[in-house]
């Protein structure tokens, strides 16, 4: 029913994988990815965690690029799911990073996921998987999603992968590389599970302030949010550098979202939760 990935040759059986770690970013894709290897390719619970990447930092740090609501909700999921949640981060958080750099990631200098997923992760696996190690690292990427990701194979060897000296196996999965957005919406239907509260605002869940958000949802983003969205301008003052762009230009956040023209506050508590 599904448009599946097929396992590839390359691939072990499931069962002999010693972790399976399922990236989850609290978005429905990877939650799809999540239905689909316990569903649909029945792969054993007992090894699997669900990993999240916390783009603001440790725990204790309050959130500002990401939704307040991302860290309840990964809480749901494990305990739908009954899958031990694992939160990893980069000790420095998304902020402080940019602010040492005095600049804001974008599409060709894309140091927010280095910094916090890719690097984060690759160190958690060199940490934690030792010798006679086999994890298989999956992701919920959708080939529909972008250019870039039409792109990325179902199945590679991870970086973090060092058979000969280590010991250590690490594959990549992306098991719902080819759903569309439709197949998305009927497992997580099918299942019953619920979605982030952020896709009332926006189409994605991604960071809430994320660099490649749509001008309408940075502007609704921006509304929800003023005390952060504030914080972002004066960051950019005070680094020289702007966030986003108008035709390749570099122009303002204020101007990016129309500030001027939009001065309108949405009453948190009176719009409906898809949840
Ligand atoms: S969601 Fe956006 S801002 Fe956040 S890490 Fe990913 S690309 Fe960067």
């Amino acid at each position: 029913m599904y448009p599946l990935v097929t396992i590839p040759d390359a691939m072990l059986p499931f069962r002999e994988y010693t972790h399976i770690d399922l990236c989850v970013s609290g978005g429905n894709d990877s939650t799809a990815m999540v239905l689909s290897l316990l569903h649909e390719y029945k792969a054993p619970k007992e090894t699997m965690r669900l990993i999240h990447f916390r783009i603001d930092g440790p725990n204790e740090n309050p959130v500002f690029f990401d939704w307040e609501e991302t860290d309840s909700h990964l809480q749901y999921l494990s305990d739908f799911f009954d899958i031990p949640l694992v939160t990893i981060w980069d000790e420095k958080g998304l902020k402080t990073r940019i602010e040492e750099r005095g600049m804001f990631p974008d599409s060709m200098n894309r140091f927010c996921t280095s910094y916090g997923k890719r690097d984060c992760y690759t160190k958690y696996v060199r940490r934690r998987r030792g010798n006679g190690t086999k994890t298989l690292c999956c992701s919920g990427e959708l080939a529909s999603e972008s250019n870039k990701r039409s792109t990325y194979p179902a199945f590679q060897v991870h970086p973090a992968s060092a058979t000969k000296k280590m010991n250590r196996l690490v594959h990549t999965f992306r098991p719902v590389l080819h759903f569309q957005k439709q197949s998305v919406r009927a497992i997580m239907q099918e299942h019953g599970v619920k979605e982030h509260a952020c896709y009332q605002y926006v189409s994605r869940c991604s960071c809430r302030f994320c660099i490649f958000l749509k001008k309408s949802e940075l502007r609704t983003v921006a509304q929800l949010f003023p005390d952060q969205f504030s914080e972002l301008k004066s960051m950019e003052k005070r680094m020289g550098h702007t966030m986003r762009f108008i035709n390749g230009q570099r122009v303002p956040l204020s101007e990016f979202v129309g500030e001027n023209r939009s001065v309108q506050t949405i009453d948190l508590f009176t719009m409906n939760c898809c949840g």
